[in-house]
């Protein structure tokens, strides 16, 4: 019979395993605030390009300075779930100026996004329904999804024909709801939707269509709501979830915003939101105050979207290989995860903070270098930045 010894001697051997095949991956310790600039404890002022601090707000004063005033006003925590005694005035409050801001009825307020997408589909759907799904979805879309007992179809990543042809099998296995579910960008590759197309599809289909709006919410369309703003459907998506840990503070915390009917019934029944602590006073606070300043005028959407097109631009011109678009995330492909690596330490060495992504997190042979610009960055920084390209993908041979 095996023992415990043999299970830990397993795992330490899968672990070997992971390393040996350079696709360990090791956490890097910052000693300082999140930032267009950080510190870790090897290096000093770092040029920071891998955060999903899109907007800045994760140290910004205004939004600290609200966390500090509610914390002294609300307290630390609550110790509660929502429906027991976790619910604040400031709660309720967020819920409604997110449903502003994105243009729904109604939001319900998550522990994070993992979450939110995790009691999302078993609660809304059942073995009648079906649930088709972009093959690229999150893992939280993914999991959400294997906890529910509709019926699943996958469509091809951002492949229009094949999403018809599985709303066409949906039909012919009988499934009486549809829902159709995207992220609203693909976070590896910084694909942005086609949402005008596939809304008009479900519309053809008679399918509700769902988003997932982390990489969006707050700087995507002219002023920030999101992909479905950018693509010409605000206020024609069924269902969006998103994240209070990116754009909008990059703390913690999530969200689903939708029809009243569909938010109510969450409140009943999704699992992560009855049976998980409520969102710290704190964070409500400074989501509250992130939602004012993006509402107040569209200045660190605009930075964000001028500082994206010329770092995007300047990688090009050093002839790297982008995956192309407009998003933020800027995607340099290496191919190959040891090259990933060696990269980002080169980088790292000359003063710039990138990260490496390989398989598991993207397919075998596509690893790459994802770049992520801020509000933040100045174009001293952002030039900075591209000498140490330039240099470190010359020595690498990534460029000529
Ligand atoms: C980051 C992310 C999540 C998870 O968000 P958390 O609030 O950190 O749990 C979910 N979906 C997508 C597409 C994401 O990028």
């Amino acid at each position: 019979m095996p023992t415990t010894d043999d299970f830990y001697s397993a795992l330490r051997h899968e672990l070997g395993q992971i390393e040996a095949a350079g696709l360990l991956k090791v956490e890097r310790v910052m000693t300082s605030a999140q930032g267009s600039q950080v510190s870790t404890r090897e290096n000093s002022e770092l040029i920071n390009l891998c955060a999903n601090n899109y907007l800045g707000l994760s140290a910004h004063p205004q939004v600290v300075a609200a966390a500090r005033e509610t914390l002294d006003r609300r307290g630390f925590g609550l110790g509660s779930v929502r429906f027991i005694c976790g619910t604040q005035d400031i709660h309720k409050e967020l819920e409604s100026r997110l449903s502003r801001f994105l243009g729904t009825e109604d939001t319900i307020l998550y522990g994070s996004a993992f979450d939110a997408n995790g009691g999302l589909f078993e609660t809304l759907l059942g073995a009648e329904d079906a649930v088709i799904s972009d093959e690229l979805n999150h893992a939280s879309i993914i999991d959400g999804i294997r906890l529910c007992k509709a019926k699943r179809l996958r469509f091809r990543h951002d492949d229009m024909e094949d999403l018809r042809h599985q709303l066409r099998e949906a039909d012919a296995a009988g499934a009486r709801h549809k829902l159709v579910f995207t992220d609203g960008v693909f976070s590896m590759d910084g694909t942005i939707a086609r949402l005008d197309e596939i809304r008009a599809i479900c519309d053809e289909s008679g399918a509700l269509l769902g988003i997932d709006e982390c990489h969006a919410t707050g700087f995507l369309g002219k002023t920030g709501r999101g992909t479905h703003e950018l693509k010409g459907v605000f206020g024609r998506v069924d269902i969006i979830t998103g994240t209070l840990g990116k754009a909008l503070g990059g703390a913690s915390g999530g969200f689903t915003s939708a029809r009243a009917e569909v938010v109510a019934m969450l409140r009943q029944r999704s699992r992560p939101y009855l049976f998980s602590n409520t969102v710290a006073p704190a964070i409500v606070g400074a989501g509250l105050k992130a939602l004012d300043l993006l509402e107040a005028d569209t200045g660190l959407r605009d930075r964000l979207e001028d500082n994206s097109s010329y770092f995007r631009a300047g990688l090009g011109a050093l002839g790297f290989d982008l995956k192309p678009g407009s998003h933020p995330i800027i995607p340099v492909m290496v191919h190959e995860a040891d090259t990933a690596q060696r990269l980002a330490q080169r980088l790292l060495e000359l003063g710039v903070y990138v990260t490496g992504f390989f398989y598991p997190v993207v397919p075998r042979g596509q690893a790459r270098i994802r770049v992520r610009v801020s509000a933040l960055h100045t174009r001293a920084q952002l030039d900075t930045a591209l000498e140490a390209f330039a240099q470190a993908g010359q020595e690498l041979k990534v460029i000529a």
